[in-house]
C-alpha cells in the first residue's frame, strides 16, 4: 500500500442543502473505494479513492481505516499526518475533533480524541519493557502567521529545521501528558483559546489551520535506544474560492492567503509527483508555511492521510470538485518512511524529553 492514503468523505445533507433543488445530490455511491460525480453540467465522472466515507458512515469506521493504522506506525517511529481538506461547512472539524472532544458520546468522538486514545493503548499494550512519554502542542496558522494555542502571548513562531529534529517551532509551549484524559483536557483547552484568538483579531474559525502535534518519545530497557515518533493532525481552513463572492477588505486578505497556503500544499504534492514520475523537481515547501511544517510528513519520513471532506449536495459540487481534484492529485505522492531513532544510545542521565537541537543547521522559513 503506498505511504498516502486519500480518503473522501460526504457529511449528510444539511437542512439548507434539503431545501435547496429538491435536495439533488451530486454523487452516486458505487462501492466503498468509487463513486460517480455530477458537475453542475450533469456531466458524470468516475473518482476512486483509497475508500469513500458516505452519509451514514460512522466516526469510528474512518478511525479505524485512517488513522488507526497510522497510530500504530508512529508507535513504531514513524512521523505521521492526517490531514482534513475542503469548504467550510464540509465536516472538516466534526470529522477531526467530534462534537466536541471532552464531552462526546462514543459513537460522535472524532479522530483527535480516538488517536490519543489509541496511542495510549498502544504504549501501554506493548511486551517491551520501556518509558514514554507524550508531549503535545498545538498552533494555528492564520495570515502566515504562526500562533501557539496553549499561550496566546506566542504569536509569530518560527519553523526551523535541524538534522536531528527535522521540522521544530522554537519556544512552541509542549505538554508532557500522562494519559488520555489529561491529553484531552489540554487540547480543549488549546481549542478554547482558538475561539478567544479568533474573538480578538475579529476572525472566523474556518479562516486559520489549526494544527495539533503529538511527539511520542520512548526509551528501551534492553538497549537504551530511543525511539521518537510525531503525530501532526491538521483541520485546514475552508479550501473555498471565496474571491468569486465579491468579498473585500480583511476577507479577501484572509482568502487570498489561504489559497496561496492551500495551493503551495498543492504545488508540494504536484512535485512530489513530478518526482514519482522520475523527473527531478524542487520541491517548495517554503513557499509558505503550511508546507514548511509539514514538510517531515510529506513524501519523507511519513505516512500521510487525506480526508477530503465534501457535501454531496447538488448546490455545492463545484467545490465539492475542486476538494475531489486535490484529493486524486495527492494519491500520486510517493514516500518513503524511515524509522526515527537516535544514532547514539541516550544519555539516561538527561531528563530532555526531546531529540537534541542541532542549531548550527536549524534554518528559519
Ligand atoms: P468544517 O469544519 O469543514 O467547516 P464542520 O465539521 O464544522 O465543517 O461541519 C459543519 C456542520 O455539519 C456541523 O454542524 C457538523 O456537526 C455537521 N457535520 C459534518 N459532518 C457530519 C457528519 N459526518 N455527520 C453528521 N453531521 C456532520
Ligand atoms: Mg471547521
Amino acid at each position: 500500500m503506498s505511504n498516502v492514503t486519500v480518503c473522501a468523505r460526504f457529511r449528510p445533507l444539511n437542512s439548507k442543502e434539503k431545501q435547496n433543488d429538491n435536495s439533488s445530490v451530486c454523487i452516486r455511491s458505487r462501492d466503498t473505494e468509487t463513486f460517480i460525480f455530477k458537475d453542475e453540467k450533469d456531466e458524470e465522472s468516475v473518482f476512486s479513492f483509497d475508500r469513500v466515507f458516505y452519509e451514514q458512515s460512522e466516526q469510528a469506521d474512518v478511525y479505524q481505516f485512517l488513522a488507526l493504522p497510522m497510530v500504530r506506525d508512529v508507535v513504531d517511529g514513524y512521523n505521521g499526518t492526517i490531514i482534513t481538506y475542503g469548504q467550510t461547512g464540509a465536516g472538516k472539524t466534526y470529522s477531526m475533533e467530534g462534537p466536541g472532544i471532552l464531552e462526546c458520546s462514543e459513537q460522535k468522538k472524532g479522530l483527535l480524541p480516538r488517536v490519543v486514545e489509541g496511542l495510549f493503548d498502544s504504549l501501554n499494550s506493548s511486551d517491551e519493557k520501556k518509558t514514554y512519554s507524550i508531549k503535545l502542542s498545538m498552533v494555528e496558522i492564520y495570515m502566515e502567521k504562526v500562533r501557539d494555542l496553549f499561550d496566546l502571548s506566542k504569536v509569530n513562531i518560527q519553523i526551523k529545521e535541524s538534522k536531528s529534529r527535522g521540522i521544530f517551532l522554537p519556544g512552541v509551549t509542549e505538554i508532557n501528558v500522562l494519559d488520555p484524559v489529561e491529553a484531552l483536557q489540554n487540547l480543549s483547552k488549546g481549542i478554547a483559546n482558538r475561539t478567544v484568538g479568533e474573538t480578538q483579531m475579529n476572525m472566523a474559525s474556518s479562516r486559520s489551520h489549526c494544527i495539533y502535534i503529538l511527539t511520542i518519545q520512548q526509551e528501551f530497557s534492553r538497549d537504551k535506544r530511543t525511539r521518537f515518533g510525531k503525530l501532526i493532525l491538521v483541520d485546514l481552513a475552508g479550501s473555498e474560492k471565496v474571491e468569486k463572492t465579491g468579498a473585500e477588505g480583511r476577507v479577501l486578505d484572509e482568502a487570498k492567503t489561504i489559497n496561496k497556503s492551500l495551493s503551495a500544499l498543492g504545488n508540494v504534492i504536484n512535485s512530489l509527483t513530478c518526482g514519482l514520475q522520475g523527473k527531478t523537481s524542487h520541491i517548495p515547501y517554503r513557499d509558505s508555511k503550511l508546507p514548511r511544517i509539514l514538510q517531515d510528513a510529506l513524501g519523507g519520513n511519513a505516512r500521510t492521510a487525506l480526508l477530503c471532506c465534501c457535501s454531496p449536495s447538488a448546490f455545492n459540487a463545484s467545490e465539492t470538485l475542486s476538494t475531489l481534484r486535490f484529493g486524486a492529485r495527492a494519491k500520486h505522492i510517493k514516500a518513503s518512511p524511515r524509522m526515527n531513532y537516535s544514532e547514539e544510545k541516550s544519555d539516561t542521565s538527561s531528563s530532555t524529553a526531546s531529540p537534541p537541537d542541532d542549531d548550527s543547521s536549524a534554518r528559519v522559513l
